[in-house]
């Protein structure tokens, strides 16, 4: 039986998809070949990349608009030093809410002078902070949308006077934004598009070429823009995989449908973590992640009990990260909302057992 996958990722992918994903691993659209033994110049696999390549931009909304969609590899960690390569002359402004942030300041900061616009790290990165400047000199600015670890989410952008990049690793297809508004956005695949092992990128072409360094050929964007994100050997099952996966979205009715039952899931988990004595919740509240529910039990008496009616009921990766501690419940777009009745189900009978 299928448990309920609240995984922070990699994470729960839709079943069709999974489906249609292994079939192709057997025999590739009834061509008596596997996906995983075709060559990736084929006329079969490149269709797969363009098709690929075309969805993001569409359901971004970013058609037309001069940028460029990716699939990489080496996991969103390698951009924190990508990024710095294409577009670091001088100084660039970060600014810190999580691990994921602290971890792309510091490998930029191996190629030249970084400033933290802001950080939160004074309490734990429990919220998002606000009111700071991002001076008109910087090369660019850099943030992370949501905080996979801490459960939270920027819900507004700055109006940054500097090129905007965005690590939205883990709410990117979630929400109705105006992707417009960055000039580089990149995401690992294994949380909302697909399973592990690529990376996309959505680039505007225009910000490219303008730092002094020679960068070297696998970290450079426009030689992955210019061999149409097959520099070299992409990973065929994992971008076939998150094609499929944008494929489902768009049929569900792209973004602004899974927003709403991203909302249903949200509204849903956090009124429980408020009316329910026995649980608190770790973000502060206007800041709170659609995507990734943070709380702890009031009680350690009752993380037993909790923990095997969590079994009992299917629940699955619930654990919070050891930085946080707790619990975490990841809701991700393919996460369905009967999955979070069923967690929210075992919380309130928690509460009259208590
Ligand atoms: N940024 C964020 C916001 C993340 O959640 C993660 C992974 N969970 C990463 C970056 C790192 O991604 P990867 O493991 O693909 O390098």
């Amino acid at each position: 039986m299928k448990k309920h996958n609240f995984s922070a990722g990699p994470s729960i992918l839709p079943q069709e998809v999974l489906l249609k994903a292994s079939t192709a691993i057997v025999d590739y659209n009834d061509s008596g070949l596997s996906l995983l033994e075709i060559s990736h110049r084929s006329k079969d696999f490149v269709d797969i990349m363009e098709k690929a390549r075309a969805l993001v931009l569409e359901l971004l909304g970013l058609e037309g608009k001069g940028y460029k969609a990716l699939f990489l590899q080496g996991g969103a960690s390698s951009q924190f030093l990508m990024i710095a390569m294409n577009l670091l002359e001088k100084r660039a402004g970060y600014l810190n809410t999580g691990s994921w942030s602290t971890k792309a300041i510091k490998e930029a900061e191996k190629l030249d002078d970084i400033y933290e616009v802001a950080s939160s790290a004074n309490a734990n990165f429990n919220y998002i902070p606000k009111g700071y400047d991002i001076p008109e000199d910087y090369d660019y600015f850099h943030c992370t949308s949501n905080n996979t670890i801490f459960g939270t989410q920027l819900k507004e952008f700055p109006n940054s006077p500097v090129p905007m990049v965005c690590d939205m690793s883990s709410d990117i297809f979630s929400r109705v934004i105006d992707y417009s508004q960055f000039d580089l956005i990149y995401a690992g695949a294994q949380k909302n598009m697909g399973p592990a092992g690529t990376t996309l990128v959505v680039i505007k072409e225009d910000i490219l070429g303008k730092v002094s360094r020679n960068i070297p050929s696998i970290m450079d964007y426009k030689k992955h823009i210019g061999a149409g994100s097959m520099f070299n050997t992409p990973p065929v099952f994992a971008v076939y995989t998150s094609m499929l996966t944008l494929e489902w979205l768009k049929e569900q009715g792209g973004i602004a449908a899974i927003e709403k039952e991203n909302e249903k899931k949200a509204r849903l988990m956090y009124s429980e973590i408020d009316l329910n004595p026995l649980f608190k919740g770790f973000a502060s509240k206007e800041d709170r992640s659609d995507m990734n529910a943070t709380f702890t039990l009031q009680n350690e008496n009752l993380k037993e009990t909790f923990e095997a009616m969590l079994k009992e009921a299917g629940i699955s990766a619930v654990n919070g990260h050891r930085s946080v501690g707790g619990y975490r419940a990841s809701m991700y777009n393919a996460l369905p909302l009967d999955s979070v009745k069923a967690l929210v189900e075992v919380m309130s009978e928690l509460e009259t057992k208590a």
